[in-house]
């Protein structure tokens, strides 16, 4: 039996922790320890004979399924392993891998990402642009995060315009079916057509979890909450917290009426509510509350701290943005060296840091500044390298030549480039497989294909199919970094991949950057061939000549094993959105001016009243967010002016700050602030030159 200490944790949380006989949800404000009683739930269960298989955590993040992992396993040790802990659409693929068969998914279906989807849209749409293509699918996933289907969609639509993005919505659909593909959407929506509609699949899953635990609930979308009532069946055995007050995805369809609804489904549902925060010292909270204010709130809590006043709040003013990216990085070196009371902690590190915006493009220059000043950073909820569609496009190509039954790697490099083989005989292709229960490229070379697919498209698809094998081939045989180069140089062209991305671009610039990305991937691709570059996801070091084919193989590792940056000591810079239940002891907000926060959206202008009015106050639940994930400072940042476009314009600070409610006197960030961080500065150089004689 495991040993399990409930120290660590208060009367409320124990409470919440050790009810276990029906639905419990835990509502409670930031930092109050909602996520640590899932971790501590999972354990008592587990002490009270639950075995691990048979407990499922949802969280909203892989990297917060990462963590709650590791949190489960330094808690409960080896039954760890067993447990499913993971997002709702993680579940959602385990579920259709196992149980898809009986809508008629082939078992090792494609997940298709939101790049295929565009393409696969704008293909359906013939000619449309970027933007036009963009919107389409942006209204086709909210018409599927509120359930509807093209038929539904087009039965309820009030305008010509969303009768025809209806009618191509059942294009779409036909597409994926043909192609044994899902989406994003489905990946929730398809398991909850599944339980809804299979008594035997829904009973099987009901009867496998004994208890379901949800991190961040207020986050849900109905179809989410219908899943998960599907799961836990009447009885309820369940586990969810969450906080009204963050919710801050309503612009992907989440919906608080979830919350509302638990009381309603589930009379027997044991509230308890959390109103001590750990997290952060009493300035910091006192104005995450009083912004929080004037908020409806579903809800209101009272958060308190033992952790005492703490320093004040500060307000940096700054003229421009990148003179606001200075300023923080002064404060970052000022309190490396030292200027803050540590409160008991470690000397500061740059990990202790986190600079929040509103959005991605923010991070530029706090880039550029904190490069300046050598500091290391990593920048999360940002697009990486690996997501760019360009080096998706060329790793599907490499996964095939590793595994050609890999149905998704075999759809992209098969339509990526457009070599004349139509959707009609993809689709033929797919249904083939399918019946025969085959992947794509075994069902290419099937000699009774020819019954189904037309002579013209068999000898396209055999002509692929050689081309994969020879490819393949040649990978496995060329090694060392100018031989493996020139190959892949060759390849590119052979499969004409330049071209492909200039069609596919409004600009030319665009296809050129695209293009740069292309050939830097390469390069990459062959310093590893060559032994150059390390890799780092070997066991041992490889420090050798490889082949084309042998670094392939990790290159799919690398795309989907997310790197472990937990230890690393890098100052993050992430969007609010991503920084959703971490915590840093220091955070600055950046960027807190009206129109970046609350943002106000070009297409504002022609909005009701009442919905600018829901936009502002899911701003402020993001404010909010930003503000709780501080434990010992916090600093608010904004710029007194901004570039748009070219031009230089006046900027305001952010409504939100006046809101925070701060003691003018103190809320200045101090002028000798500045002075501290050149003297850490010397004294740094000072330490350098010394290592050096
Ligand atoms: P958020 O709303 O931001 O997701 P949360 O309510 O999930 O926050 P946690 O992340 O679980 O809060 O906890 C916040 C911090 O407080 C963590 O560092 C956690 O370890 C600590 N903490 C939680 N409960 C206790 C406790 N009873 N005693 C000491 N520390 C605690
Ligand atoms: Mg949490």
């Amino acid at each position: 039996m495991v040993e399990l200490s409930h120290s660590g944790l208060n009367i409320a949380q124990q409470e919440a922790v050790n009810y276990l006989h029906g639905p419990c949800l835990v509502l409670a404000g930031a930092g109050s320890g909602k996520t640590r009683v899932i971790t501590h739930k999972i354990g008592r269960l587990i002490q009270t004979g639950v075995p691990a298989k048979r407990i499922a955590a949802i969280t909203f993040t892989n990297k917060a399924a990462q963590e709650m992992r590791e949190r489960a396993k330094t808690l409960i040790g080896k039954p760890a392993k067993d447990l499913t802990i993971c997002t709702f659409h993680a579940l959602g693929v385990h579920i259709l891998r196992q149980d898809g068969e009986v809508l008629g998914l082939k078992q090792n279906f494609s997940i298709l990402d939101s790049d295929d989807v565009f393409g696969i849209i704008r293909d359906a749409g013939a000619g449309a642009d970027t933007a036009t293509a963009r919107a389409w699918q942006w209204k086709i996933s909210s018409w599927k995060n509120i359930g509807l289907n093209s038929e539904t969609a087009l039965a309820q639509a009030q305008t010509d315009e969303d009768k025809s993005v209806a009618l191509l919505m059942a294009r779409y659909e036909e597409r994926l079916s043909a192609y044994q593909s899902v989406d994003f959407d489905d990946l929730i929506g398809l398991p909850l057509q599944l339980l809804a509609k299979s008594e035997e699949v829904r009973t099987k899953w009901q009867k496998h979890l004994a208890h379901v635990l949800i991190d961040e609930v207020q986050d849900t979308n109905a179809t989410q909450y219908a899943v998960l009532k599907h799961l836990v069946g009447q009885n309820g055995r369940f586990t969810a917290v969450g906080d009204d007050d963050q919710s801050i995805y309503g612009w992907r369809g989440a919906t608080l009426d979830n919350l509302k609804q638990l009381p309603i489904d589930y009379p027997h549902l044991k509230v308890i509510k959390l109103e001590q925060n750990y997290r952060s010292t009493s300035a910091i909270l006192t104005a995450a509350n009083n912004v929080i204010g004037p908020n409806p709130r579903l809800f209101v809590k009272n958060l308190w701290s033992a952790l005492g006043e703490g320093e004040p709040v500060r307000v940096v003013e700054a003229d421009t943005e990148e003179h606001e990216a200075e300023r923080a990085v002064a404060r970052i070196q000022s309190i490396r060296a030292g200027s803050l009371p540590l409160a008991g902690r470690a000397a500061t590190e740059f990990k202790d840091f986190a600079i929040l915006y509103r959005a991605n493009h923010q991070a530029k220059p706090f880039e550029k500044a904190l490069r300046k000043a050598q500091i290391p950073y990593k920048v999360s909820g940002g697009q990486s390298f690996f997501d760019r569609a360009e080096i998706k496009d060329l790793c599907a190509w490499l996964r095939l030549w590793v595994n050609p039954n890999d149905d998704p790697a075999f759809m992209r490099s098969v339509t990526t480039p457009k070599r004349g083989i139509g959707h009609q005989t993809l689709a033929q292709l797919g249904h083939f497989a399918t019946q025969y229960k085959t992947s794509l490229y075994e069902a290419l070379f099937a000699s009774s294909l020819g019954s189904v697919v037309n002579q013209k498209g068999l000898e396209s698809l055999h002509e692929f199919g050689r081309l994969v094998n020879d490819l393949s081939y040649q990978a496995s045989k060329i090694s060392g970094q100018e031989a493996a180069l020139a190959f892949l140089l060759q390849w590119l062209k052979d499969i004409d991949y330049e071209q492909h991305l200039m069609d596919g671009e409004d600009s030319e610039k665009a296809a050129a950057s695209r293009w740069a990305n292309v050939l830097d991937f390469i390069d990459w691709m062959a310093k590893r061939c060559g032994g150059e570059i390390e890799d780092t996801t070997a066991v041992n070091l490889v420090s050798e000549r490889r082949t084309v084919l042998e670094v392939a193989q990790t290159i799919a590792l690398i795309t989907t094993l997310s790197e472990k940056e937990k230890d690393q000591n890098l100052v993050t810079l992430s969007t609010l959105h991503a920084s959703k239940g971490l915590e840093w002891p220091h955070v600055i907000l950046a960027g807190v001016n009206e129109d970046s926060l609350p943002f106000k959206p070009n297409d504002s202008d022609d909005l009701s009243k009442e919905v600018i009015g829901q936009r502002i106050e899911e701003e402020r639940r993001l404010m909010y967010v930003g503000i709780t994930r501080a434990q010992l400072s916090l600093a608010v940042s904004y710029s007194k002016k901004r570039k748009k476009g070219r031009e230089m314009i006046n900027a305001l600070p952010s409504r939100f700050i006046a809101e925070m409610g701060l003691n003018q006197a103190t809320a200045k960030e101090d002028p000798r602030e500045k002075l501290r961080a050149l003297r850490a500065e010397f004294a740094q150089k000072a330490l350098r030159q010394g290592d050096m004689s």
